[in-house]
C-alpha cells in the first residue's frame, strides 16, 4: 500500500480544505406550483419547466399517495393564484398613485407659473 512520503503541515492541510466549503444553490420559485426549485431545472414537485409539463409526477405513486399529491398541488396552485392576484392589485394601486402624484405636480407647476407672471 502506498504511503505518503512527507507529512503535510497544518497550513498545507488548511489550504487544501479552503476549497471544500459548500456553495449556496440558486433557488427560484416555480411558476406552476410556487415551490422552491433549482433555476434552469425541471421542478421536482410538479414536473413543470417554463409552463410545460416535462415529467409526469404521478406515474410512480400509489393510489393513496396520488390523492395526497394531487391535494398538495391543488393547494399550491391556489396559493400561486392568490399571490398573482395580490401583486396585480398592488400594481394597479401603484399606477393610480403615480397618476395622482403627476396630476398634483402639474397643478402646483401651473400655480407657480401664474404667480411668476403676476
Ligand atoms: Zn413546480
Amino acid at each position: 500500500m502506498g504511503l505518503p512520503v512527507k507529512r503535510h503541515t497544518s497550513s498545507k492541510r488548511k489550504r487544501r480544505r479552503s476549497h471544500l466549503a459548500i456553495q449556496e444553490c440558486n433557488l427560484v420559485k416555480c411558476s406552476h406550483c410556487g415551490n422552491q426549485a433549482l433555476s434552469h431545472r425541471v421542478c421536482g414537485q410538479c414536473g413543470y419547466y417554463k409552463g410545460i409539463q416535462i415529467i409526469d409526477v404521478f406515474t410512480k405513486l400509489d393510489k393513496k399517495e396520488k390523492k395526497k399529491k394531487e391535494k398538495e398541488l391543488a393547494m399550491q396552485g391556489k396559493k400561486v393564484a392568490l399571490e398573482e392576484k395580490e401583486s396585480a392589485i398592488n400594481e394597479k394601486e401603484i399606477e393610480k398613485n403615480t397618476k395622482e402624484i403627476s396630476q398634483e405636480r402639474k397643478k402646483t407647476n401651473d400655480l407657480l407659473k401664474n404667480k411668476k407672471k403676476s
